[in-house]
């Protein structure tokens, strides 16, 4: 799951943390109550209707559900996405409160055009992974 850009809080907690107020975050869950259920699959793309292929059990014993969820911005989480960031945010990477950022923002995450994996694409219809490869193909030949 790492190379999805889309993928918010898809993280395993080693450490159990003081609960802290997430009151900061009743815009997410507002957002969150309106994403469509889906399974995510390996290219970082939402199948709607589609279940995942269980539950995860978290550090702390709280369980998932099975499907993932999908923001309307195309970005997608999971059931455990508060409880993270009630429970063990001091495990959090950056990157993920940059993703929230972007949430928060309204920023579109859509496929590439060429690799199809759902990534903060900006003004590129293709990921800078795949941008990258077409500039080297130029210079060599
Ligand atoms: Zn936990
Ligand atoms: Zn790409």
């Amino acid at each position: 799951m790492d190379d999805d850009d889309n993928a918010l809080l898809y993280i395993y907690p080693k450490n159990i943390d003081v609960k802290r107020d997430v009151s900061e975050y009743s815009w997410l869950k507002d957002l969150f109550s309106k994403t469509k259920e889906g399974s995510l699959n390996y290219i970082g793309i939402v199948v709607e209707g589609v279940c995942s292929m269980g539950v995860h059990t978290c550090i702390c014993g709280e369980m998932s559900t099975s499907v993932d969820y999908l923001f309307q911005n195309g970005m997608v989480t999971n059931s455990l996405y508060l409880h993270y960031l009630e429970s063990h945010y001091s495990e959090i990477p950056q990157s993920e409160y940059n993703k929230l950022d972007n949430l928060q923002q309204g920023v579109k995450y859509n496929p590439c055009s060429k690799c199809r994996r759902v990534k903060c694409l900006g003004k590129y219809k293709r990921c800078a992974k795949c941008r990258g490869k077409k500039l080297i193909i130029q210079k060599s030949s």
